[in-house]
């Protein structure tokens, strides 16, 4: 089977090279492959070409070009800054929130502060995967200096109330950082840090169509936090390193389309999707995870009564047509989802969880076709 004609439903997990990214990768590798630290032309040519893409990214989310950093994507994004709280000075350890339906860059990272002696809470979700609030501002304590809430899930596209953590934490205290993993949200949400009160953000280019292994950390000019890598004066000696600029001009170039038809991609993703759950929901037993609430456009996460989930991975793969469990550093384990454990889902229908997403490269027509693999594998399964 060639690509074509097989149906990738995994864009949350990674989506398509744009060719813009692709040509942008290239042409900076060609004419500007020097090292962007160095003190010649052609160094200042990649320099330049690094700081015009910072000035271009930053003003896509409302940011000042100081205040984004690249990195090698979300999972170092989010190490970086829930790792830097950490002191070896106990009278200066501050607490730590976060939720429990974050993913697991974030989660790791926590657990990590924990090994360190750090408290960290974990915020539960009500059954439609919404963070509870209630619970922050029923527990808040003087010594919380981070508090990390992602904007959308990864798993099931369930959009937080940022806006509210936001104001609440800043009421609290303004020397509290609000970090938001905004990974996912990048996909299909036009998003203004600053206007949302999001103090640092994570974000990944292979999920908008730029290349794996480059991303962004936003931080506002508020706070300043330790540098995680050390080494070469890179990145306003933010992080050490060569610095990847061919990533950058093709993260940038992958930004710069997707921001032009944010629009039309948003409405044909949205049709199909919705078209794709209508479907399953008049022909089989199925539930969508928080239809209830509101939901990025590009993820379905839907519960397949009495059917396993990995099995049905296997036979829609197949079928043609490509889905995961939920988040890929997850799939391949047969633990159950801690995101759908967090949301109460009943213990027998757990593992039959299936995560459909779509992305830029969907067209008309893709949300039926998918319906229809899905409903004739399942059929030929009964
Ligand atoms: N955060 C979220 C919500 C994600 O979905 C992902 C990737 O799946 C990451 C972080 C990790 O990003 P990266 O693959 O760039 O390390």
């Amino acid at each position: 089977m060639n690509n074509e004609e097989y149906l990738y439903l995994d864009h949350a997990a990674t989506t398509l090279m744009r060719e813009e990214a692709f040509e942008a990768f290239k042409k900076t590798e060609i004419d500007a492959y020097a090292n962007s630290s160095g003190g010649h032309a052609l160094s200042r040519k990649a320099k330049n070409i690094l700081e015009d893409c910072r000035d271009y990214i930053a003003s896509c989310f409302g940011a000042a070009p100081n205040e984004i950093t690249f990195t090698s994507g979300g999972t170092e994004s989010d190490n970086w800054i829930i790792k830097s709280i950490y002191s070896e000075n106990k009278s200066k350890q501050g607490k730590l929130v976060t939720s429990k339906i974050e993913h697991e860059a974030v989660l790791s990272s926590a657990e990590w502060l924990q090994s360190k002696g750090y408290d960290v809470e974990y915020l539960s979700c009500n059954k439609n995967g919404v963070i509870d609030l209630e619970e922050l501002k029923s527990n808040w304590s003087s010594n919380i200096s981070l508090v990390s809430i992602m904007y959308a899930n990864n798993e099931t596209g369930v959009i937080q109330p940022i806006q509210e953590f936001s104001k609440y934490i800043k009421q609290k205290d303004r020397k509290v950082i609000f970090h938001s993993d905004v990974v996912q949200a990048v996909s299909t949400e036009k998003l203004d840090f600053h206007k949302l009160g999001i103090d640092s953000a994570a974000i990944s280019a292979h999920k908008i169509g730029g290349p794996k292994g480059i991303g962004v950390m936003f931080l506002s000019s508020k706070f300043k936090i330790p540098s995680f890598f050390h080494g070469g004066k890179q990145e306003l000696e933010r992080r050490a390193g060569t610095v990847n600029v061919s990533g950058v001009a093709a993260l940038s170039a992958a930004l710069d389309v997707q921001q032009r038809n944010l629009e039309i991609e948003k409405t044909i993703i949205n049709n199909e999707r919705n078209i794709f759950e209508e479907k399953l929901k008049q022909s089989l037993d199925v539930e969508v995870v928080g239809q209830n609430t509101q939901r990025l456009c590009h993820i379905s996460n839907i519960q397949f009564k009495n059917f396993n989930s990995e099995t049905l991975m296997i036979a829609f793969d197949l079928n043609g047509l490509g889905v995961s469990r939920g988040s890929a550093c997850a799939s391949g384990a047969q633990k159950p989802s801690h995101v759908l454990v967090a949301m109460n889902i009943p213990q027998k229908h757990i593992n039959s969880h299936l995560r459909f997403s779509f992305g830029w490269t969907t067209k008309t027509g893709d949300g039926l076709r998918a319906a229809d693999k899905v409903i004739k594998t399942i059929k030929e399964m009964n």
